[in-house]
């Protein structure tokens, strides 16, 4: 098989609060996504996707990844996309580091895959565990009080495990989490994650100020060294996220024993190919996972839930559906929540297909 053709769309996603508030005073109220078709001369297409989570949250941005996708993709056309670990070659030789760039163009290729061979690409990555598997609701920054009142909403709405946004002053971060906490019911999941908010010594005060509250701590700080120290201060259990940026990473967290989970967002390592890669290895060596991406609709979480799927459920922290936090659906066939969970489609590839009267017209095409 050879790829013919690549075509690159835009779609705004706005969110149904309104906005999505983080550490630094960061928020985003309308995603920015980017979708790809790679078109083949076997007549299928496969469909990816690309969301960062604005530009201040990693090094990545909308128009970087559509800007990186245009440098890219002329230079596969004629490729095998059914070949993932040349296809991957091809791009890092091609472009160095910007993962991100990368993934969108990696799903699409999963996706042929899979339609290709009429499996579904959960089944491709060890094949379906169970029905399906429990979700995660972040829960955007606020006042202790206004925080600690969505646990209710969300339980309400299926889910068991919290992801508090804190990561601003120690003080009103200490107060969020003893306000959250104090609404847990048995079996619930507390995570206080402060997306490398926090400096060193803030972070060092709140952990020694939560040490008896049933919580977990992530990335409390920007720099791994930093979550090092804290890491080794703390009896927390604790997670990593935004600098595992690749295999290389966690290899040096699971030496450093660094992290008890790691948070693995796709775009975030260069897509499927890579995160499935760091999936196996976290399995091998224990270390559970959020299986996740930075942001996304319909497609990005169709690919999280074929990778989260087919991961052994006790490895499997978390796992997220983007496209339930966002106001637009462009595929049919997404995957749907269900009561806090989700499943990954059991038709051939990612089992999307996308709404041509939502996506529009190409933004930048390739033959
Ligand atoms: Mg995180």
């Amino acid at each position: 098989m050879k790829i013919t053709g690549i075509r690159m769309y835009q779609v705004d996603l706005p969110l149904h609060e309104g906005s999505y508030k983080w550490s630094g005073g960061n928020s985003v109220s309308v995603f920015d996504s980017t979708v790809v078709a790679v078109d083949t001369d076997a007549g299928i297409t496969g469909w990816g996707e690309v969301c960062p989570l604005g530009p201040a949250y990693l090094p990545a941005y909308a128009r970087g990844a559509r800007t990186g996708i245009a440098e890219l993709a002329p230079q596969l056309i004629g490729a095998d996309p059914l070949a993932l670990g040349i296809l991957n070659e091809r791009m890092d030789a091609a472009m160095r580091g910007h993962p991100y760039v990368k993934s969108a163009i990696d799903m699409a290729c999963w996706d042929l895959l899979g339609k290709a061979t009429g499996q579904p690409v959960a089944t491709l990555m060890g094949g379906h565990v169970g029905d399906d598997f429990a979700l995660y609701r972040a829960i955007s920054q606020d006042t202790p009080d206004a925080m600690a009142a969505r646990i209710a909403q969300y339980r309400s709405e299926g889910y068991t495990k919290f992801q508090l946004k804190v990561g601003s002053d120690a003080d009103t971060d200490i107060a969020r989490i003893h306000a959250a906490a104090a609404k847990l019911q048995p079996g619930d999941v507390l995570i206080a994650d402060a997306n490398t908010g926090w400096t060193q010594h803030v972070a060092m005060r709140v952990v020694d100020a939560v040490r008896d509250v049933n919580v977990y701590i992530e990335q409390p700080c920007m720099t791994y060294e930093q979550c090092l120290v804290v890491r080794r201060h703390t009896d927390r259990p604790f997670i990593l996220d935004e600098v595992v940026d690749g295999i290389d990473m966690v290899v040096r967290g699971i030496a450093d024993q660094a992290m008890d989970v790691i948070n693995l967002k796709i775009s975030k390592v260069g897509g499927l190919t890579k995160a499935r890669q760091i999936r196996d290895l976290c399995v091998s060596v224990g270390i559970a996972m959020t299986i996740e991406d930075t942001w996304g609709g319909d497609i990005i979480t169709a690919a999280i839930a074929h990778l989260a799927h087919s991961t052994p459920e006790r490895f499997l922290f978390s796992a997220t559906d983007f496209n339930s936090y966002v106001t637009v659906a462009f595929a049919e066939g997404a995957p749907q929540r269900k009561h806090g969970r989700l499943a990954a489609s059991r038709e051939p590839g990612l089992g999307v297909q996308p709404v041509m009267d939502v996506l529009g017209k190409p933004v930048q095409e390739w033959r």
